[in-house]
Parts: structure tokens; C-alpha cells; sequence
């Protein structure tokens, strides 16, 4: 489903290397390849093992690196990092990564994820004398490691992500070192890779792919990763630790290419879809999904169903953030930016419209009744995930609860509202079993707390506020 207009929006993406002349047009590279992650900015701080230097803008990657602005940033190690901000909490001074001066030296941090603790950090340190410069949750790190009292810097950070609660992948660099955490619940992916003698850290494994890194291994939750000339290292900062990897993930975030803890995107997709054609037996005469994150599950469920795929509706791939968007008006006339139907194709036919998730409904209905004028004699609509009750507190804009369709109506209710003639969601159990993740245990390491209400971690009263995202 296409983010923008399904309010469902995706986290950022982090990227990182170590020890390659290259530093910087490689991250350039890979951070392209994390574009999906995250669309309002982009950044990179690079360090040539004595001063670090940033780059950074609201924008597409090609936007904010352009051949002139990489002219000067050059060095053998690089983070980098894309977001996605929601909405007044963007702005230039939120882009990442932050890079902060001090005369002990330079610190750059890129975070993915979402500190359910961050508020009652920040209150508790602009009362000892910290003064922000940004709104970002992620701040709150450099303060508490500058504040703490060892002298390693490696102590440092381990002392401060003690008091962090809620999701992040984090890439910390000074001068002469990169450091990497998850949390004790590694609800965020990241991996490591090999580029010759270099070390790359990534969002998503697509990430190393396309810069030619092999993949090495996932970082572990609670696990603080130390990179610098000498090598490589690892220390756990918490054993107090349980896979908690945030299901959409494999839903509807990453990309197809991209593995996590070792199950392909793609592949998963597929299985829902195919599990899905299990739990929801349908006659129809066409299977179609919305793309582009639909497109796996709707040709696992046509696999399983034995109901022919076809591409029923296409996405125009030329609507950028600054194209004139059609007014209201413009709207109920048809004018449709962003999908269209394949009139061809579902014209006097029952369609099964295969889809990730409903998270407002509006998106749904617009689909279904688009498929209806251009034909369809029917339109079943199938979701490759159970519905979305709760919020996400980790770095996720799943929108208030009060927005969440699923959150206040019955499946019927939604039916109803969406226009469909009907609506079945797959079943919790079904989707775990299907993306297929090895670990033991009811969830198989999963986080399903936007399905279940069972959250990983404490949540706190602040998670409720709208505080700012990644
Ligand atoms: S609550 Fe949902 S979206 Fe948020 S981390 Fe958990 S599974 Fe992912």
C-alpha cells in the first residue's frame, strides 16, 4: 500500500561504514537504497579520523546530496540516516545524524526508533542544565552520554542506553570510532556486513546488497558493537533481553529484497498470502493486490487459491512530494494521483483485492469503489495482517487509537464502510506462523502489540502524546 495516503507511515533508516576511502558516496548508496524508510530528510556525518562533518537536508537523498554538496565530505567512515517525520515534527534541525561539538570531541547519532521514555528524560535533564536544539527523542542519548561519569567512551554509552526505554537501532560515531546498539528487544533491524576490509551496518539487508557488502549477522538486542582501526568488537550492555522484532517489518515495511533474522521479505509476503487463501476461500475470477507492498501476498494467495493473478490496479511512479496534489474538489471528480485501476482486467469480474493492513479505511474504500467504476462485478477484500487495534509507541505512525478503524468498529462495521462486498482479515496465529521466524515461544519473537495490545516494553502516560518520531 502506498504510505502517504494509507496513514500508516514507515520509521527511518540508518546506514553506516567503517574504514573505506569511499566512505561517503558508499552511505550515499545505501541510505538511496533505504529511501522507502523514510522521505522528508537525509544526512550523513563522515569522519576522516580527526574532525567529523555533516551534511544534511529535508528532502530525497538525491535532493540533499547532490554531486556539489559531496565534494566536501570525504573520509573513511560515514553514518548515515532517512527519515520520516510527522507532521510539525519536521524541520532542518531534527534531520539526523546530530552532530554535537564539545571540546572532549565530536559525537554523531543516528537513531531508528521511537523512546518511549524520552519525555521524562528530558524533563529530568533541563532541570540539571541541558539545553535542546531539537525536538527530536533522540537527543536525549547525546545528553546523557556527555553526563555520564566514566571516562571510555564505550562505558559511557553502555551507561547511557541503561536508561533508554522503547526501540532503537542506534549509530554513534566520534572521531575515531562507531558504535552500534539495539535494544534489549531488538524491535528494529540491523545488520551487519563486510565490504573488503570495511565494516557496513544497515536498516535492511538490501542495504549491504546494493553497496556489494555480504552480510555477516544481525546486531543482538542489547548489544553494543565497537568498530575503530583495530576491529571489531562486542559487549552486552543489558542481558535482560527478548526478541521482540516488529511484525510489520515483513508486513509492509522493508523491501522485498531484504532479509531479517534470515526470512526473506518477499518470501514471507507470500506466505501470508498464501495462508490467507486458507483462512479465506473465496470464488472469485481475479486476484490483484495494491502495490507495490501488496503485490508478494496477492500472488501467494492467487498460488494458493488457484485464482489467476493479475495486475488489476497500477501505481503511477511519478508523484513526487512536489507535485501539485489535486484539490478536494479535483478529487471527487476522479482526478487519481496515485493509483489507477486496469479497467482491462477487472471489468466484469469478481476481484479479490488482496492488501497489508487498514489502518483508517478511507484508502480501502477509495480502492474498492475505483474498482467498481472501472467494472468489477464484485470486490472481496483480503488483509495479509490481523487488524490494527493499538497504537505503536516505537517508531511507527500508526496514528491515535481514535483513528484506527479496527480500533472502534467490527470487522462487519468496516466492511459496511469500505464498500466491499467482503472483508476478512488473517488471523494472528496465521500470520506469525506464516512470516515464519524460528525463535521459540508464542510470538516467535515477534512484537505484536499493534495487533494484540501486548506491549514489550513499559509504556509510558508520555507515548500517548504525540512526541517526536525516529
Ligand atoms: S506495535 Fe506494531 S508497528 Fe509497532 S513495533 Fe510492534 S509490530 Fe511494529
Amino acid at each position: 500500500m502506498l504510505a502517504e495516503i494509507k496513514g500508516l507511515n514507515e520509521e527511518c533508516g540508518v546506514f553506516g561504514i567503517w574504514g573505506h576511502p569511499n566512505a561517503a558516496e558508499i552511505t550515499y548508496y545505501g541510505l538511496h537504497s533505504l529511501q522507502h524508510r523514510g522521505q522528508e530528510g537525509a544526512g550523513m556525518v563522515v569522519t576522516d579520523g580527526e574532525i567529523l562533518r555533516g551534511l544534511k537536508g529535508e528532502g530525497l537523498v538525491t535532493e540533499v546530496f547532490t554531486s556539489d554538496a559531496m565534494k566536501d565530505i570525504k573520509g573513511k567512515a560515514a553514518i548515515g540516516h532517512v527519515r520520516y517525520a510527522t507532521a510539525g515534527g519536521g524541520g532542518y534541525e531534527n534531520v539526523q545524524p546530530l552532530l554535537f561539538h564539545s571540546q572532549s570531541g565530536s559525537l554523531a547519532l543516528a537513531h531508528n526508533g521511537n523512546l518511549v521514555n524520552a519525555t521524562a528524560l528530558k524533563h529530568q535533564l533541563e532541570t540539571q542544565g541541558s539545553i535542546f536544539q531539537t525536538s527530536s527523542d533522540t537527543e536525549v542519548l547525546a545528553h546523557l552520554i556527555k553526563r555520564s561519569g566514566f571516562s571510555l567512551m564505550k562505558d559511557r554509552v553502555k551507561n547511557a542506553l541503561t536508561m533508554l526505554k522503547g526501540a532503537y537501532a542506534f549509530l554513534i560515531m566520534t572521531e575515531t570510532e562507531l558504535m552500534v546498539a539495539l535494544d534489549p528487544h531488538g524491535l528494529r533491524p540491523l545488520s551487519i556486513g563486510r565490504l573488503g576490509d570495511a565494516y557496513v551496518l544497515a536498516s535492511e539487508t538490501c542495504a549491504l546488497d546494493i553497496v556489494g557488502a555480504e552480510f555477516e549477522r544481525d546486531v543482538l538486542p542489547g548489544e553494543l558493537v565497537i568498530i575503530d582501526d583495530e576491529g571489531i568488537r562486542s559487549e552486552m550492555y543489558s542481558y535482560n533481553t527478548t526478541k521482540a522484532m516488529c511484525t510489520m517489518e515483513y508486513v509492509y515495511f522493508s523491501r522485498p529484497d531484504s532479509n531479517i533474522h534470515g526470512v526473506n521479505v518477499h518470501t514471507a509476503r507470500k506466505n501470508l498470502g498464501k495462508r490467507l487463501a486458507m483462512e479465506a476461500p473465496i470464488e472469485a475470477d481475479v486476484v490483484t493486490g495494491v502495490p507495490d507492498s501488496s503485490i508478494s501476498a496477492a500472488i501467494g494467495y492467487a498460488e494458493a487459491s488457484g485464482i489467476p493473478y493479475e495486475m488489476g490496479l497500477i501505481k503511477n511512479r511519478y508523484v513526487g512530494r512536489t507535485f501539485i496534489q489535486p484539490s478536494q474538489s479535483l478529487r471527487e471528480q476522479g482526478v487519481k494521483m496515485k493509483l489507477s485501476p486496469v479497467r482491462g482486467v477487472v471489468e466484469g469480474k469478481r476481484v479479490i483485492m488482496v492488501d497489508d493492513s487498514i489502518v483508517r479505511g478511507t484508502t480501502s474504500k477509495r480502492i474498492v469503489r475505483m474498482l467498481k467504476e472501472a467494472g468489477a462485478t464484485e470486490v472481496h477484500v483480503v488483509i495479509s495482517s490481523p487488524p490494527i487495534q493499538n497504537p505503536c509507541f516505537y517508531g511507527i505512525d500508526t496514528s491515535t487509537r481514535e483513528e484506527l478503524i479496527a480500533s472502534n468498529h467490527s470487522v462487519e462495521e468496516i466492511r459496511q464502510l469500505i464498500e466491499a462486498d467482503s472483508l476478512t482479515f488473517l488471523s494472528v496465529e496465521g500470520m506469525v506462523e506464516a512470516i515464519g521466524r524460528q525463535e521459540e515461544g508464542e510470538t516467535r519473537g515477534s512484537c505484536l502489540a499493534c495487533f494484540t495490545g501486548k506491549y514489550p516494553t513499559e509504556i509510558y502516560p508520555e507515548s500517548l502524546q504525540a512526541f517526536q518520531k525516529c
